[in-house]
């Protein structure tokens, strides 16, 4: 066996974070980032000045559009994003991965090529319909109901946790399409346009990723094209082959590409605050207690960064990656919090205040091993793996 997995990282890699960190240095104060996080919002002026850069291409074939398909180098884009929280990452996710790299891997040719090059040109956003007011970790169980009339799919239902849904350009909906009991069997995707007639929505609170306010979308009579089910009408009842297929490897990897990244902003936080904070004549990183905290919260971001980047090679080139991808946001998500809770109270008092970025990256930190597949969901995927 050769091990290749202790290479350093590619050049252009290394060069797309130093252009990626500079924007985030010039765009992203402070000051801003406190406001978008108070707004529940992000800035569109400041992702159409990104989006200049052309990097949601990276998650898209050349054929349609794209730069080739570079899932390193993609998410090394969310990691350095993440340096300014959730408010550009998040955004970035809904067109490169939630669309572009979902529809270059599961698209009808038609779909491809009517959605990836706007895609790979950062036109077009999508939203992520899986969850529901009683489905969470348990998707085979939605009920969001769909059945084909002529040409055209008729969908009623809810979903839940929509995130993006008031913004999107398509929802990227899972529905039953078939008799309850087949569960696995009958679930298809279907694209369907925020505005069509029959989608409504409203917003829910809360207190993490607060880069959008995330949806409880109603479909009332929707109705659509059998041509927006995802993959062509013969991938109609075939939705559970989407949902464990490779694209959802990879979308495990951009979740845990926002983790790191925002446990990286902890880190370099408390680090630097720890070196200015004066207490009993000396910075407070020079007392033991708080020097051994900053040290084990970087040893645990290195753990999480080579457990991130492996999995992102491995799906990069194309390999099996279903175990590395679940250990990858199994791990890193746990750690994310132990990071999180570590750096706040480094940062004593202001850890808590909204005059530091701390504060929000506990919320967001906190989030990670529920959001996108929980950590109990990666255990039972990884204990089934394993055949355990
Ligand atoms: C800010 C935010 C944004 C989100 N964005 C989206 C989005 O865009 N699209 C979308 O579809 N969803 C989204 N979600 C929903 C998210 O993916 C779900 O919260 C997640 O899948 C877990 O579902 P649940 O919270 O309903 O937990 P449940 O499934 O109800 O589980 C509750 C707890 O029990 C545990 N548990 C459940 N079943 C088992 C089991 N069999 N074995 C062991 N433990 C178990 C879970 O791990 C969890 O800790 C978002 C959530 C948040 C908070």
């Amino acid at each position: 066996m050769t091990l290749q997995t202790f290479t350093d990282e590619p050049a252009h890699v290394g060069e797309l974070r130093r252009t990626v960190a500079r924007f985030v240095a010039a765009h992203a104060p402070r000051e801003k980032r406190i406001a978008w996080d108070k707004a529940h919002d992000w800035p569109r002026d400041v992702y159409a000045e990104f989006n200049k850069l052309g990097l949601t291409a990276l998650t898209i074939p050349e054929a349609h559009g794209g730069a080739g398909q570079d899932i390193v180098a993609a998410i090394a884009v969310i990691e350095e994003l993440a340096q300014a929280g959730p408010a550009l990452a998040g955004p970035y996710i809904h067109t490169a991965f939630y669309g572009g790299l979902n529809l270059s891997e599961n698209g009808s040719d038609a779909q491809k090529a009517e959605y990836l090059p706007r895609l790979a040109r950062g036109e077009l956003f999508f939203a992520y319909g899986l969850s529901e007011p009683d489905v969470g970790g348990d998707l085979a169980s939605v009920t969001t109901r769909a059945r084909l009339e002529g040409d055209e799919v008729v969908i009623d239902g809810a979903k839940r946790w929509c995130s993006g849904a008031d913004w999107a350009d398509v929802l990227y909906t899972l529905v039953r399409s078939g008799p309850a009991e087949d569960r696995y069997r009958n679930l298809s995707f279907v694209l369907v346009p925020r505005t069509t007639p029959g989608v409504t929505m409203q917003p829910i609170e809360h207190a993490n990723l607060r880069y959008m306010a995330s949806q409880d979308v109603f479909f009332d009579q929707v109705r659509v094209p059998a041509a927006n089910i995802v993959g062509g009408e013969s991938m109609w009842n075939q939705g559970w082959k989407i949902l464990a297929g490779r694209a959802l490897d990879v979308e495990k990897l951009e979740i845990t590409a926002v983790a790191l990244g925002i446990a990286r902003a902890a880190v370099t936080e408390a680090w630097d605050y720890a070196q200015s904070r004066i207490q009993f004549g000396k910075p407070i990183a020079q007392h033991q207690a708080i020097r051994h905290k900053l040290v084990t919260a970087r040893t645990k971001l290195q753990a999480a960064r080579h457990m991130l980047y492996h999995a992102a090679w491995l799906a990069g080139e194309g390999r099996p990656c279903s175990i590395e991808t679940s250990m990858a946001k199994l791990f890193v998500a746990d750690t994310g919090v132990e990071i999180a809770l570590i750096c706040q109270q480094v940062m004593g008092a202001y850890g808590l205040s909204d005059a530091f970025d701390m504060e929000r990256h506990v919320r967001d930190l906190l989030g990670m091993p529920i959001v996108g597949g929980s950590s109990d969901m990666q255990k039972n995927n990884l204990a089934g793996l394993w055949k355990l």
